[in-house]
């Protein structure tokens, strides 16, 4: 089923899935939607806009990591086509109560705040004044109190209640903690808008997902654990912390606000360092975020007396408000990602937010207690703590910043384009802004044609824009499917994807099929971009990559305009 919720009118609309949409489940559908429904031009935190939620088309299931919870909407932040995707518990129940799609439609024109009661029984529109104001933790806890401690709760804090440009949606995960966030874009922002503070999902009673090949669907699901179990090991045992150290061997890890490509405290932000301190307080690494992990990258990140502060502190996290910040110390990190999943906002975006406001000399690089303070300031809302919660691009303007890393007004992740290239190519021709999780190109990745079919050396610029184009189009399939893109976007993985989704729906697609799909959704997105106003002109770096070097290696952001542009023929828009 797909509920419209009409927030001003107070009125929910239950509807059978169009025909076709039979085939689209996660960004797949989201973005679909938005291209259908949403007028480009429209306001972000407009009435016309709308709020998507989609578990992907494996969503429920017993396939590994398939619990991915997509949200869409138009971007308050880039003002183009949003989505943004995580684990946690929400997803899992959404697809077992069968609904496909949640869409947020229109905007109260009062103050009042309402959250959203989901259960077998239907969605019932409940009255939130007495938590509005309330930060993520204290919400969860509010309603698991009110409630049920088994409920998944999607939720903003005070940053998206305030509609801040780097506001996040946090997921409760498998402890009913907050720390899973759809974090990019600004999507809190658009939440706020519609005065909805939190979805509270009961899958208590639920018929699950029905799936046409029970048997064969298990045989392949089982069969993938097996692999994952035995070759994601690095990824349980490190987390992606452990990208810490080869990104700073590289030369590529952004630090003092893109200026170094080596952090000299880089020791005492790595996987090594962190899980030491995890530890030593009886924290621990290896931890699942949704239900049906078996990779389980994520950690318990225990402060100084022992007592759970948080989970998450990735590798993004750790590059961008650690290194970028010129900040060594694990502990103030840790606890601005706290602050960041309380508060509701993206700890990339602040990161690279703090690393413009560090040059623009207001504070000092590495000085963890002042930008700690700063990122306090949001929830004070004061006037800096206002601006600063509206992203990079608005705060480095203001303060005179020239050197601001951000492509479509998103701050650029924790791989710097003039050391990691194809990463960089995917930055400037994602229509989702400078966003590492639209297609990794790491060191050792391959893509699925025969072209792409060999490992590059990620710093030079021959090849990368092939590549990059194929690593999109497999994430958008795990986007699409539900999957973490951590069981790998390979050309295997898309046949798995392929047997599994067969298995379910009854169909017989196959590899070249699922490929289609893939682009299909980045070519939606594209359409959508160009309606809201884009142009080649948006497709670029912010002009200091291409000519400022990168030390130590003195790396420049090479890859041609022409080769960028092919990007745009092969997807055929
Ligand atoms: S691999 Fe990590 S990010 Fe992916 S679902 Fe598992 S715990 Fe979550």
């Amino acid at each position: 089923m797909i509920f419209r919720v009409d927030i001003k009118e107070k009125k929910v609309l239950e509807q059978e899935v169009p025909e076709n949409y039979n085939f689209l489940g996660g960004r797949g559908l989201t973005s679909k939607i938005l291209l259908d429904e949403v007028d480009p031009n429209c306001e972000p935190l407009g009435y016309k806009n709308k709020l998507i939620f989609a578990p992907g088309l494996l969503g429920g299931t017993s396939a590994p990591c398939s619990g991915r919870l997509s949200i869409g909407g138009k971007s308050p932040l880039t003002n183009g086509i949003k989505e943004s995707n995580s684990g946690g518990t929400a997803a899992t129940k959404l697809a077992k109560l069968d609904i496909k799609a949640i869409i947020l439609e229109n905007q109260p024109e009062n103050d009042e705040w309402h959250s959203l009661k989901i259960s077998k029984d239907g969605i019932e529109i409940i009255d939130a004044t007495d938590i509005v104001s309330a930060g993520n933790y204290e919400t969860a806890k509010y309603y698991q109190n009110k409630y049920s401690n088994k409920i998944a709760i999607i939720s903003i804090g005070p940053a998206g209640e305030n509609q801040y440009q780097a506001a996040s949606i946090s997921i409760t995960d498998m402890k009913g903690l907050p720390t899973r966030h759809c974090a990019r874009g600004g999507l809190g922002a658009l939440m706020g808008s519609k005065k909805l503070k939190a979805i509270l999902i009961d899958d208590t009673g639920a018929l699950g997902v029905k799936i046409k090949d029970n048997i064969k669907f298990n045989q392949i699901a089982k069969e993938w654990i097996k692999t994952l179990i035995s070759t994601k090991k690095g990824l349980t045992e490190f987390g992606t912390p452990s990208t810490v150290d080869p990104m700073n061997a590289l030369g590529c890890l952004p630090t003092n606000n893109f200026s170094y490509g080596t952090f000299k405290g880089a020791s005492l932000i790595n996987s090594d360092k962190l899980l030491e301190i995890i530890e030593q307080r009886g924290g621990k690494q290896g931890i699942p975020c949704q239900p049906g992990c078996v990779i389980k990258c994520s950690r318990k990140f225990n402060d100084i007396n022992g007592n759970y502060l948080t989970s998450g502190l990735e590798y993004e996290t750790l590059a961008l408000m650690g290194a970028n910040c010129g900040i060594n110390d694990l502990d103030i990190i840790a606890q601005m990602n706290r602050l960041c999943d309380d508060i509701g906002l993206d700890t990339m975006e602040m990161g690279v937010t703090l690393g413009v406001i560090m040059e623009s000399g207001l504070i000092s690089f590495g000085d963890g207690k002042e930008a700690l303070k700063l990122l306090q300031q949001t929830r004070q809302k004061t006037i800096l703590g206002r601006l600063i919660a509206q992203g990079a691009a608005l705060t480095g303007k203001v303060l005179g910043v020239r050197r601001i890393p951000v492509v479509k007004n998103q701050g650029i992740s924790g791989y710097d384009p003039r050391g990691q290239k194809g990463t960089g190519v995917t930055y400037i021709t994602s229509s989702q802004g400078a966003d590492h999780t639209a297609g990794c190109c790491l060191p050792g990745r391959i893509g699925f044609r025969p072209e792409t079919n060999k490992i590059l050396d990620t710093q030079k610029p021959e090849g990368q824009v092939d590549l990059s184009l194929d690593l999109q189009i497999m994430t958008a399939v795990c986007d699409f499917a539900g999957f973490c893109v951590f069981v790998g976007t390979t050309k295997q993985n898309m046949g798995i994807t392929a047997e599994l989704i067969n298995a379910k729906y009854g169909c017989e697609l196959n590899t070249d099929d699922i490929v289609e799909m893939g682009k299909e959704v980045l070519r939606i997105e594209k359409i959508f971009n160009q309606k809201a106003g884009f142009t080649d002109n948006d497709d670029r770096l912010p002009e200091f990559f291409y000519y400022e070097k990168l030390p130590p290696k003195n790396l420049v952001f090479d890859v041609s305009e022409k080769e960028i542009k092919k990007v745009k023929g092969i997807l055929n828009y």
